[in-house]
């Protein structure tokens, strides 16, 4: 624990996710009031709106951002105004402002007492397919005598474009779905899943919106983004196996991605940036990056049972990835194509070199051929009951950065006429 933890107000635990250098952003509600705007602090939400109804952030914002559904607001306001408003809560919760130390009851709410709400509003949501590790793997249990890697992968990232209607927040249940699933005389029928997956993922939050037909500039691309999340890309395996060619994923995945509740800044993951793995064949020079430009965070995935047993099936780290989110973004917009301020664009599964290491259960269980046992039980792919937790953490020697978690349990599919 450093010096500015030790100095908060509030006690602040060794192991808590949200120390006074995260300071996540996320939507809350209390007490069935209004959603406002809040920052996770050690066991409390911040309460923003009330600092600034308060008087404590109106040098800051001229009219009120934080009585809002959604982060999209304060975005827009800006990289210096959100840079402000982190410092300013730094500092209040260390009380070097006289005012409000001692009515700290009022502005600080206990995270149990609140309700979480989904963070953004996301026009557009894209999912890219940046690991290697879990390109590789796939492309061997898809495709088995073929090169894993398809020849364009590591000329530019491979993405495709996902659907936010079905984006949802941790704690939502998953409706098993149903589909078009090949048999083993190779012919379609229509019934529920069997084999259900998460994909462990992270994702930019896009900070600052771009007109069409201008691409972001490599080198510029972390100007754009607000910050990160963790998210699961729920697939059906059986259905989108079937589907995938020559499109791409439809109905497999469409049906449910969920992400953590609190957006970890740009700001507050900084001191995590890093080189990731050395890319041969060179890129082409709108992908040439500088160094620094991968996420040093320890990224895990535990499978809860439907009868409570547990078991930590992955753990790995996103500098693993091969593509960085600034070539992600670069790539994004090199036809033109726009942002808004937003939008949500997924890593892909992170996957690490080893088993262990894998973020997905078609790679952990060999495309449901080699069965985890968790205690008495096993599992190839997720069976009704069960949850998919997952948890991101950056530290290093003085502190640490960490995103909660991001757990989603399974229920059956729906009724059928
Ligand atoms: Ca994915």
């Amino acid at each position: 624990m450093n010096k500015l933890n030790k100095e908060c107000i509030i006690p602040i635990s060794e192991t808590t996710d949200f120390t006074i250098e995260n300071l996540p952003m996320g939507i809350f509600s209390y007490k069935d009031k209004n959603k406002k705007l809040g920052m996770a602090i050690g066991e409390y939400v911040v309460d923003l709106e009330y600092l600034w109804r308060k008087g404590l952030l109106d040098r800051i914002f001229d009219k009120n951002v934080f009585d809002s559904n959604t982060l999209n607001k304060f975005i827009a306001s800006g990289k210096n105004k959100w840079s402000l408003t982190r410092k300013k809560i730094q500092s209040l919760l260390t009380g070097k402002h006289p005012k409000f130390t001692k009515t700290k009851k009022e502005w600080l709410l206990l995270q149990q007492k609140v309700i979480l709400h989904f963070p953004l509003k996301v026009g557009d949501y894209t999912d890219f397919y940046s690991s290697e590790a879990h390109a590789a793997n796939v492309g061997r249990l898809f495709r088995k005598n073929e090169d894993p890697l398809l020849p364009n992968w590591k000329h530019m990232p491979i993405a495709y474009h996902g659907r936010s209607s079905s984006l949802m927040l941790s704690g939502s249940p998953i409706i098993r779905p149903w589909g078009q699933i090949l048999n083993k005389q190779n012919e379609p029928e229509f019934h529920p899943t069997k084999s259900l997956d998460f994909e462990l993922e992270l994702a930019m939050v896009i900070g600052k919106s771009t007109k069409n037909g201008t691409p972001i500039n490599i080198n510029n691309a972390k100007e754009h983004l607000f910050g990160f999340v963790l998210l699961n890309d729920w697939s059906a395996r059986d259905i989108q196996r079937w589907e995938y060619q020559p499109l791409g994923p439809f109905l497999g995945k469409n049906f449910a991605t969920t992400i953590s509740p609190w957006v970890v800044t740009m700001e507050a993951l900084e001191p995590f940036l890093c080189d990731g793995p050395i890319q041969n064949p060179p890129v082409l020079s709108y992908l040439t990056q500088n160094k620094g430009m991968h996420l040093d965070i320890n990224l895990d995935v535990t499978l809860t049972t439907n009868k409570q047993n547990k078991l930590k099936i992955t753990g790995t780290n996103s500098k693993n990835i091969y593509w960085s989110f600034a070539q992600q973004l670069a790539h994004h917009t090199i036809n033109g194509c726009n942002v808004n301020i937003g939008d949500l664009m997924a890593s892909g599964t992170i996957s690490g070199e080893k088993e262990g290491e894998w973020g997905s259960l078609l790679e952990i269980s060999f495309n449901g051929t080699k069965a985890l046992k968790i205690e008495n039980e096993s599992r190839t792919f997720i069976e009704d009951g069960d949850s998919i937790s997952i948890n991101g953490i950056a530290e290093n020697k003085e502190f640490r950065v960490g995103f909660g978690s991001l757990e989603n349990k399974v229920l059956p599919a729906i009724k059928m006429e």
